[in-house]
């Protein structure tokens, strides 16, 4: 195993390091995916998530992880339909 470290790409964490490129934005691809992160597991984000409400919080997923509150958005949104 030769030391590669030099090679990999730093990537943030979500709410501590602040990474904006040189067009003055942010992209979701600079950090961990903060699910995987908080499950200690490193890994890149693909997109922020929710994009939908201005009103709530953003924060960069994974795709995996994306397509999971999605999943879990629909199934709410079902019971509530049931249950209303
Ligand atoms: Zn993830």
């Amino acid at each position: 195993m030769t030391e590669n470290n030099s090679l990999e790409k730093k990537l943030g964490v979500w709410g501590k390091d602040k990474i904006v490129r040189e067009d003055g934005k942010t992209y979701a691809k600079d950090f961990y995916c903060v699910e995987c992160y908080s499950k200690k597991k490193e890994v890149p984000a693909d997109s922020f998530f929710p994009v939908f409400d201005p009103d709530i919080p953003v924060h960069p997923y994974c795709q995996k992880h994306i397509d999971e509150i999605k999943v879990s958005l629909i199934l709410d949104t079902i019971d509530e339909h049931w249950a209303g």
